[in-house]
C-alpha cells in the first residue's frame, strides 16, 4: 500500500483543512478502477464543510478527505471493468446509495433516497477526490469523451442543472416548446444553466448584481442571453412581458425565490437548487400567490443531487456546449490552483465562475 497527497478536514472543526497523505489501495478488484485524479472543482459546499457547518467523515474517521466534484483517468481496470482502459476520462458519481437499499436507491434514483442514510463523496460519509489516486468500483463513475478534457469537471454542477430542468419539463407539459427561461444567479450552477437552457433553444435571462459591463454579463451576452443588472433594472421589469415559462433558482435566497415565482408565464414551472441556511422571514400576499399558481397552472418544485443519467447527460450536453458555443466554456473556469494552494481556492473574487484544483 502506498499513500497519496490529500486534502483533510475535520468535519464541524472551522478552518480544519490541511494538507496530508492518505493511503492508496494498488491491488484493484475485478470490477473497479485505479483513478488518477486530474482536476476537482470548488463550490459553496466545500467552503461550508472548512467551515465546520456541514460534512460528515466515513465511519471510524476523524478526518474527510474534501472535493466533490471530479474528474479522473484510468490507470488501471479490472477484468471485469468492461469498456475502461488506462488512459481514459471519468467522472465519479458523488452520491451513493444508501445501505438498506431503500425503493429509490434500489432503482439507482440515490437522489431521491428515502432513508437519507445515502453517502456523498467528500461530504457525507466517503471520503471526496482531493487527492493524487484512489480505487472506485467501475460501476461509480461515467465516462467523459477524450476530446472533453479538462471541462468535464463541469459535469457534477451540471447534473444540478440536468436534474432541475427534468423535472421542469416533467411538469411543463403545455402544448408548444417552452420558450423563456430565467436563471436567478449567475455563480457556476446559474451559468451552467444558462448555458442549457440556451442549448434547448430558449430565450435566456440571466440575473445577477454585477454590472452590464462585468465578465459574468459578456459571457451571459456572448451565449446570445440577456444578461440583468438586478440593482438597476428589477428582473421583473427587464424580462419578457408574458414572464418566464421555465426558471432556474440558482441562489437559494429566498426573497429572490418568491420573485421569481411572481415572474412566472401561464403554465410556468420554477425549479429550485439553491440551499440557505438560518431563517428568513417575508411578508407575502399567500392569498394572491395560491390564486395565481392555480389559475396560471405555475409550479415550483425543489431538485436536489442527481442520479446515473444526469451525469451521463451532462456529459453530453457539454460536448454540445463546446460546439455550439466555442470558447465560452474556457471562461467557466476561472480560476486553477494546486493541491498545495488548496486554500486559495476556497478565495472566490465576484467575477470568479468556477475555481478548479488541478492535481494531474
Ligand atoms: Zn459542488
Ligand atoms: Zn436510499
Amino acid at each position: 500500500m502506498s499513500s497519496t497527497d490529500a486534502i483533510l478536514v475535520t468535519p464541524g472543526q472551522k478552518d480544519s483543512f490541511r494538507q496530508g497523505t492518505v493511503p492508496v489501495i494498488d491491488e484493484i478488484g475485478p470490477g473497479e478502477l485505479l483513478l488518477e485524479v486530474v482536476a476537482v472543482g470548488i463550490c459553496g459546499t466545500d467552503a461550508e464543510i472548512c467551515e465546520g457547518l456541514y460534512g460528515q467523515a466515513p465511519a471510524g474517521h476523524e478526518a474527510l478527505v474534501l472535493g466533490h466534484e471530479s474528474l479522473c483517468r484510468v490507470v488501471q481496470a479490472g477484468s471485469d471493468a468492461t469498456g475502461f482502459k488506462p488512459g481514459d476520462l471519468v467522472v465519479p458519481i458523488v452520491r451513493r446509495p444508501c445501505p438498506e437499499r431503500c425503493p429509490a436507491c434500489a432503482v439507482g434514483r440515490w437522489d431521491e433516497c428515502l432513508t437519507g442514510h445515502y453517502q456523498e463523496h467528500g461530504i457525507k460519509g466517503l471520503d471526496g477526490f482531493l487527492r493524487g489516486r484512489l480505487v472506485l468500483d467501475a460501476d461509480a463513475v461515467v465516462s467523459a469523451p477524450a476530446a472533453l478534457g479538462e471541462f468535464a469537471v463541469l459535469t457534477e454542477p451540471l447534473t444540478i442543472v440536468e436534474k432541475a430542468l427534468e423535472r421542469a419539463l416533467q411538469i411543463h407539459t403545455a402544448p408548444g416548446h417552452p420558450q423563456t427561461g430565467l436563471v436567478t444567479g449567475a455563480g457556476p450552477v446559474g451559468i451552467l444553466a444558462a448555458l442549457l437552457l440556451r442549448s434547448r433553444g430558449l430565450d435566456v435571462y440571466v440575473v445577477d448584481q454585477r454590472p452590464a459591463d462585468s465578465p459574468k454579463a459578456r459571457f451571459v451576452e456572448s451565449m446570445g442571453g440577456h444578461y440583468i443588472d438586478d440593482t438597476k433594472t428589477p428582473f421583473e421589469k427587464a424580462g419578457p412581458a408574458g414572464g418566464f415559462d421555465i426558471g432556474l433558482e440558482a441562489t437559494g435566497y429566498a426573497p429572490l425565490v418568491f420573485r421569481a415565482l411572481s415572474a412566472l408565464a401561464q403554465n410556468g414551472v420554477l425549479a429550485l437548487t439553491g440551499v440557505t441556511g438560518g431563517h428568513h422571514s417575508l411578508d407575502i400576499d399567500v392569498n394572491l400567490m395560491n390564486s395565481t399558481m392555480v389559475l396560471e397552472n405555475q409550479a415550483m418544485v425543489g431538485s436536489v443531487n442527481a442520479a446515473r443519467a444526469h451525469y451521463e447527460r451532462a456529459v453530453q450536453d457539454l460536448a454540445g456546449f463546446g460546439v455550439q458555443f466555442p470558447g465560452l466554456l474556457e471562461q467557466v473556469i476561472t480560476a486553477r490552483h494546486p493541491l498545495a494552494d488548496f486554500a486559495k481556492a476556497l478565495q472566490k473574487g465576484p467575477d470568479d465562475i468556477k475555481t478548479i484544483v488541478t492535481l494531474g
